[in-house]
């Protein structure tokens, strides 16, 4: 029999998370404060996270002992399967060989309780009654809603509004963890009441929504922040994901010439490769790593490589990312976890590093390629992994094309089960393609911070 699973056992989870802050050739820019444009220290993050996590977001040291009961919650989903994608190999008439690495086998579905249980569990040993944070699929909200579930804290959701509405099941499932969800923006906070002054009829973005939740948490001292993507401690903890992979491409006997990812604040991606940079930086792999996000939202492909707020109410520090502009409010795509400005700092620097490349799909495109994979491989993949499987599909044509071996490993960040509404509208033809809004990102770069 052909093998297409590789699976390592539950003592291999790793025990550690690997940073490559620590082997980068250049260091990160600093992260600045909005009103003296300084670097800013620890002390100005507190009133937002515990200081386990403002110390892991600047930390050089290589590896990060994943603490114990984090590990234990791990123990449920990881090591996680890395499957040979045989069957869609064959459908496509490929020499490649494609490898993906599933994340949907979690509880909530995808790659975000790597890092949900983490936080929830430094937060609770630091004495946080509650936390607070913004949702746009709804997947990070019901990975954090999970995980605070789990930790005994109490879990406040804002709900990018057409998520809030396309997708019921998602709130209903934070719901059912405990959570208490608002759709944003919301008049609940003074952001979302600006915003909605402003634009009333408004799809709400990820950039709305954080600022909802940020402001929350700056006003309580029992309440601290969450992110589910972008910052230097998120990406940290998803690096399981990649350190299991080396060890299961090893066991395949395999290295990967490409490596995917798909991209939204480029947590799953960084989780994947991160640990395949650092080797890249020693010299010790040579693959091509690449990026692929939303035509519609194209923020490492078009964007600006610079100092820009992480939310559209201008209440965060500015950090230098590729950015288009932190009022460019994204298309209603329905990869709602792929609808965000910006890109992750550390990503977008290791992209100005050469170090890893990007390209982006359209909608229909995405779909196409999840809609063939379902059909191989059995698994509804989320919208947004179907712009990886769409890279990883095209590379698989290019090698046929070539007459070439290649070895691909993508990353298929979740599951879409609860996202089924948007393959209706896509089977129903309902689904379109967005043009590259050229104009609207012109006026949000316009809109920039003067940073020296
Ligand atoms: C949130 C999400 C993404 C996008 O976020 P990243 O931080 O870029 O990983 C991608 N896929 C799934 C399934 C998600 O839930």
């Amino acid at each position: 029999m052909e093998t297409i699973q590789y699976n390592l056992p539950q003592s291999r989870i790793p025990r550690a998370w690997y940073n490559v802050l620590a082997d980068l050739p250049k260091p990160m820019a600093p992260t600045l404060h909005p009103g003296t444009l300084q670097p800013i220290g620890p002390d100005d993050l507190a009133p937002l996270f515990p200081m386990s996590l403002i110390l892991q977001e600047v930390s050089t040291e290589r590896e990060i002992e994943i603490p114990g009961p984090v590990r234990q919650v791990y123990a449920q989903w990881r090591p996680s399967p890395l499957f040979r994608a045989r069957r869609l190999e064959k459908a496509l008439d490929t020499p490649a060989k494609i490898y993906y690495k599933y994340e949907g086998a979690s509880p909530a579905g995808s790659h975000k309780p790597n890092t949900a249980v983490a936080q929830a569990y430094y937060n609770k040993v630091e004495g946080t009654k509650r936390l607070s944070t913004e949702t746009g699929a709804g997947q990070w909200g019901s990975s954090l809603a999970m995980a605070c579930a789990f930790f005994g804290l109490e879990c406040k959701v804002y709900m990018v509004r057409v998520s809030y509405d396309q997708k019921p099941y998602r709130r209903a499932l934070m719901e059912a963890f405990g959570a208490s969800v608002t759709a944003s923006p919301s008049t609940e906070t003074e952001s979302g009441r600006a915003i909605l002054a402003a634009h009333p009829n408004t799809n709400g973005s990820l950039g709305i929504a954080i600022s909802e939740a940020v402001e929350v948490a700056a006003k309580d001292p029992d309440t601290k922040y969450a992110l589910g993507s972008v910052l230097n401690h998120v990406l940290l903890h998803q690096t399981v994901i990649g350190q299991e992979a080396l060890e299961q491409m090893a066991l395949a006997g395999d290295e990967p010439d490409v490596i995917v990812g798909c991209t939204g604040g480029g947590s799953n991606f960084a989780g994947l490769v991160m640990p395949y940079v650092g080797r890249k930086i020693k010299g010790q792999c040579g693959a091509r790593i690449v990026a692929v996000e939303p035509a519609a939202c194209p923020s490492l492909t078009k964007g600006q490589f610079t100092y820009d707020f992480g939310d559209t109410g201008h209440l965060t520090p500015l950090v230098k990312m590729h950015t288009l502009g932190s009022t460019f409010i994204p298309p209603g795509i329905h990869a709602g976890g792929l609808r965000y400005h910006g890109m992750a700092p550390l990503v977008s620097h290791v992209m100005d590093l050469g170090l890893i490349e990007a390209t982006s799909v359209q909608q229909l495109d995405a779909f196409a390629a999840g809609i063939q994979f379902a059909r191989a491989e059995g698994i509804i993949p989320a919208p947004e992994a179907n712009h990886a499987i769409a890279e990883a599909i095209h590379q698989a044509l290019m090698a046929k094309e070539e007459g070439k071996e290649r070895t691909i490993l993508f990353v298929l960040s979740g599951h879409g089960h609860f996202d089924m509404q948007s393959y209706i509208a896509y089977q129903a033809g309902k689904l379109e393609n967005y043009d590259y809004p050229a104009e609207e990102i012109a006026m949000a770069l316009a809109g920039l911070p003067a940073v020296g």
